[in-house]
């Protein structure tokens, strides 16, 4: 037991499935401010973003962040 902030597995809210909130994942979330789980796994969140953001100048930029919070 240390500090409890292992990685933690969440259900996405699109489709249901388990994934992994990485501690990894956890810190880049609070580096930037973000208090909340995520809420989608990477495939959900890829969909999401591509549907919230048509313009795919930034998917690189993106993807490393992508990788970050959802390692394969
Ligand atoms: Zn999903």
């Amino acid at each position: 037991m240390d500090c409890g902030c292992g990685p933690k597995i969440l259900i996405c809210v699109e489709c249901g499935q388990e994934f992994v909130f990485t501690v990894n994942a956890q810190e880049y979330f609070a580096e930037r401010g973000y208090t909340e789980d995520p809420k989608r796994c990477k495939h959900c969140y890829m969909i999401h973003k591509r549907d919230k953001r048509p313009n795919s100048t930034s998917m690189e930029a993106e993807k490393v962040n992508l990788d970050a919070i959802y390692p394969e």
